[in-house]
């Protein structure tokens, strides 16, 4: 991951201010939203193999709750810091507004290289991050998830610790569970496919087969490699991918189940040898001449620096934050259509509603379910972006935003 240069918390203010502008809000209602309701920030004190006790900072913020119990990840970097986590989390309160689910946005940071612990130091930061916070969090009121290197089971050991704590079942006060533990079927793969479902729509009513299509998709984790997995499996041509150490790219487009094949044994996308197929760098992937661009690693990769140098026609932000206001700016001069992160990503958020509910009403439902429910959500959230970017002849970003903004006022109580 590359230092941010970036405050995404201004970023993700510049943002709200643009709705503002747009919906004539008035200064105090742009000052309350501009405002997280609580941070927290703790110790997080863990032992490590060796008995060594080592402390890392832990962060909890609670962004806005006007349409429902703050929801979030939880993000383990070691370059977690509070503006990012409170960025996060105002994302968050945008995205289930606009997906239109009943929660408020909040977000939770853990400073730490989770790679560099072992399996039993992780259980242990993780268990020790819920006894920091478990007073702040509840089916009811806040409930995590994962993040960018967090996964099931870190959420099953929180969900644990949390039980432990309170002393009853408490399954709901975490998402993104391992399904024996009440996870949602349809969880994993549920932000990768959200953003195909928008893929999908996009291309609707053009002529052009599918297969005419090209994408190229930087990161290669859960959304990325689920992203392109389904865009493949719907014949389009996923024709880059990229993680961490660099990219790939094949004119003909590639076969991503070989690809992850190879990651999973060789640890990277970079691996993967065939002919036909060449070595691309994280910064050229993004300057692929292709129809779809699909960022899903980390925030700030697109900036003013070399907005001018995208050429894709259509930006589907997987990852939350990967396109700053300035590049916003330029992108929109250069005619290219982008698909905000909280649209674009918000099948995860979505999914992790239908855990919670399956969870407090203590049914489960089959996969096809799921998918059929997500898809119905995330088309109906497009189709009301749509609309209001038509209405009002300005970007997909403004729209998703105005509609976000202007439902969680309708919630809010200023007195
Ligand atoms: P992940 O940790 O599973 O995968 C991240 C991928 O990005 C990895 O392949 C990693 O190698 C790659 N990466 C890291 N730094 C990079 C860099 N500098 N250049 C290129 N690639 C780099 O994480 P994830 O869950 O797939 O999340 C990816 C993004 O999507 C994050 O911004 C996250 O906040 C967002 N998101 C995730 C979900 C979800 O359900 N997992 C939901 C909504 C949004």
């Amino acid at each position: 991951m590359t230092p941010q240069k970036e405050n995404p918390f201004k970023n993700s203010l510049e943002q709200l201010h643009k709705a503002a502008k747009i919906l004539e809000l008035k200064d105090d209602i742009v000052e309350r939203l501009s405002i997280p309701d609580r941070v927290i920030e703790v110790a997080v004190p863990f032992k490590m193999d060796n008995g060594r006790l080592r402390t890392v900072k832990g962060y909890r913020v609670q962004y806005n709750n006007a349409r429902g119990p703050y929801k979030g990840g939880i993000r383990f970097h070691p370059q977690v810091n509070m503006d990012e986590v409170k960025a996060l989390a105002a994302w968050m309160t945008w995205k289930c507004a606009v997906v239109d689910i009943p929660f408020g946005g909040g977000k939770g940071g853990v400073e730490i290289d989770a790679k560099q612990l072992s399996e039993s130091e992780l259980e242990r930061v993780s268990r020790s991050y819920i006894r920091q916070i478990y007073q702040f969090i509840g089916p009811t009121v806040d409930i995590p998830a994962p993040d960018v290197n967090t996964n099931a089971k870190v959420m099953s050991w929180m969900v644990n610790e949390y039980e432990k704590i309170v002393g009853h079942e408490a399954k709901a006060v975490i998402t993104g569970k391992p399904i024996s533990m009440g996870g949602s079927e349809g969880r994993e793969e549920a932000t990768g496919l959200g953003g195909v479902y928008i893929l999908d729509e996009l291309f609707k009513n053009n002529d052009i087969t599918p297969y005419q299509i090209s994408v190229a998709v930087q990161g290669f984790g859960n959304v990325g490699y689920y992203f392109s997995k389904f865009a493949m499996e719907r014949g389009y041509k996923v024709v880059a991918v990229s993680d961490s150490s660099g990219g790939i790219f094949s004119e003909e487009g590639l076969n991503v189940e070989e690809v992850a094949d190879i990651k999973s044994k060789a640890g990277s996308v970079t691996a993967y040898q065939k002919s036909g197929v060449k070595k691309i760098s994280n910064e050229e992937l993004l300057e692929l001449d292709v129809n779809v661009l699909v960022p899903a690693a980390i925030e700030n990769v697109i900036t003013d620096e070399n907005a001018a140098k995208i050429n894709a026609r259509y930006i589907i932000e997987m990852a939350n934050g990967p396109v700053t206001p300035q590049a916003d700016v330029i992108l929109l001069q250069k005619n290219i259509e982008i698909i905000p992160d909280i649209l674009a990503n918000s099948g995860g958020v979505t999914v992790s509603y239908f855990e919670w509910s399956q969870n407090m009403k203590k049914i489960r439902w089959s996969k096809e379910d799921v998918f059929s429910k997500l898809q119905q959500k995330i088309i109906s959230a497009y189709k009301c972006v749509f609309e209001e970017k038509e209405k009002r002849g300005c970007s997909f970003r403004e729209a998703a935003y105005v509609i976000a903004v202007k439902r969680v006022i309708e919630k809010m109580k200023f007195d």
